[in-house]
């Protein structure tokens, strides 16, 4: 029996505001454990939580940018559970009255098709604190608490199960991180955790309507465990099935040492929240002022980004996406081509050895000692016949390693190319008279060993000649 997979995804992004969502703690990573901490993070009886407006602020923004409806009546309520990082023995989260639901994804599939993939809601909560075991810090039979975390906003966005494939998974997520990063709501660093998510996932027969069973996995960080996890569910399951039994529902957590996930607690040792609506903070309504006045602030985003870049610069579609999937990559990309001839090049040398660059430095492509103006200068010289495309790719690697320029670069050492044909014509000469057998093949009529020929005299020329001069002389010469 052929199976399909169904996924929904449960992700969670940590808000870059100054402040916490309830105090005015800062959110500062680093800081000494509990230095960042007050009464009302802390969990100390009596006090009041107050709603941090840059919170409501990004959760509106973030909604709006994903197409949802923003409520008009929207309201906090308490999670309970115990843990000693949750010292109020609940967290104020969203639970049936969220800030916006009703939203949509769209991502690009391998075969350059759209599907749009449903959001079912965004909801604001607070992060819980964190909990140090001692064994790093020479006392194994101690945990520590540190609560500088507690507090944090965090935003929950839930997608409805029209995920089909661990790749559709990550194209989703990598959609979502852009959509974020464009509205700079979070620093969506997932090595620090700032962005998570929970993969839902169950399988049934090709054909089915009705969803399977699902497993819940928990709590990953990297677009690689997500996808390695969600591919070791789906064939978990198909061979549970396969062999007769049944999948139960369960968390699950991912061992990336191990590639597999483990079951952590059934569908008996769930918890139960008991949500409750949280009694400190009122039912609140976001005006239709506000929100227009959220919608107006909104950056240009991903999509409308790709669109233009396709009609602007006249780039195949597949460039536009690549260039925009990241605003900083878009944004070098647009300084490099202001006035370029040829975005198409431009976009090449992005898409390459730009991109090659960022991801061999760990940086953004605003931090490279290669400018976009560098670059333009660059590709303005080969328009211009100064420097050949082999020449560009030398000129390239200095400027990434010394920063300088390209016009400088070319000066210094010598590197403009050679179109002058008398020098050219010389070397054609001196290789013709060397090697008299290929010549004599070539003159019965093969005529790849013309190939051969621009070969030796690149060489000789160490790339400077201009292969189009050189092919036009040797032509003549080797056919006279
Ligand atoms: P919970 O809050 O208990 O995790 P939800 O109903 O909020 O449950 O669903 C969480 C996620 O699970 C959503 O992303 C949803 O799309 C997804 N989901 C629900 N049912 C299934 C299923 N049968 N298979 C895969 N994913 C599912
Ligand atoms: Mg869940
Ligand atoms: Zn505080």
């Amino acid at each position: 029996m052929e199976f399909e997979a169904v996924i929904g995804l449960e992700t969670h992004v940590q808000l870059s505001t100054k402040s916490k969502i309830f105090c005015g703690c800062s959110t500062a990573f680093g800081a000494p454990p509990n230095a960042n901490t007050c009464p009302v993070c802390l969990g100390m009886p009596g006090v009041l939580p107050v709603l941090n407006e840059d919170v409501l602020r990004r959760a509106v923004m973030v909604g709006l940018a994903t197409g949802c409806r923003i409520a008009e009546r929207t309201k906090f309520d308490r999670k309970n559970y115990f843990y000693p990082d949750l010292p109020k023995g609940y967290q104020i989260s969203q639970y049936d009255m969220p800030i916006a639901t009703g939203g949509a994804i769209t991502i690009t599939l391998a075969d350059g098709a759209e599907k749009v993939i449903g959001l079912t809601r965004v909801h604001m909560e607070e992060d819980a604190g964190k909990l140090i075991h001692g064994e790093n810090l020479g006392h194994p039979d101690s945990s520590y608490v540190d609560l500088n975390r507690a507090g944090v906003p965090l935003l929950e966005i839930v997608s409805e199960p029209d995920i089909r494939s661990a790749e559709e998974a990550k194209k989703y997520l990598e959609k979502l991180k852009a959509i974020l990063e464009y509205l700079d709501v979070s620093d969506c660093n997932m090595e620090e955790g700032s962005l998570r998510c929970d993969a839902n996932v169950s399988i049934r027969p090709k054909g089915q309507k009705e969803f399977g069973t699902r497993a819940e996995v928990k709590n990953m960080n990297s677009f690689r465990f997500l996808q390695r996890a969600i591919e070791f569910e789906i064939a978990r399951q198909t061979q549970v099935v396969t062999e007769g039994g049944r999948v139960i529902q369960e968390t699950r957590l991912y061992d990336s040492a191990r590639d597999v996930t483990v079951s952590m607690r059934g569908k008996e040792e769930a918890h139960d929240y008991r949500y409750f609506p949280e009694p400190d903070l009122p039912l609140f309504t976001a005006s239709q002022e506000y929100i227009a006045a959220v919608r107006a602030s909104l950056p240009e985003l991903p999509d409308d980004k790709r669109r233009r870049f396709e009609r602007d610069y006249s780039l195949p579609r597949y460039d536009a996406e690549v260039l925009t999937a990241s605003r900083a990559v878009a944004d070098y990309f647009e300084e490099a081509a202001k006035g370029a001839a040829n975005p198409k090049i431009i976009s090449n040398w992005v898409m390459g050895d730009i991109l090659r660059l960022v991801k061999e430095r760990n940086t953004a492509p605003q931090s490279l000692p290669v400018t976009p103006a560098m670059l333009r200068e660059m590709v303005t010289l080969m328009d211009e016949g100064v420097i050949s495309g082999k020449i560009a790719k030398t000129v390239f690697e200095e400027m990434a390693n010394t920063g300088k320029a390209p016009r400088a670069i070319v000066a210094e050492q010598g590197l403009t190319q050679i179109t002058d044909t008398s020098s050219i014509e010389a070397e054609v000469d001196k290789i013709i008279a060397a090697n008299p057998d290929q010549v004599a093949s070539f003159k019965a009529g093969k005529d790849k060993v013309l190939g051969w020929f621009v070969g030796q005299v690149m060489r000789a020329t160490k790339g400077k000649a201009s292969p189009d001069v050189v092919n036009e002389i040797l032509k003549q010469k080797l056919s006279a």
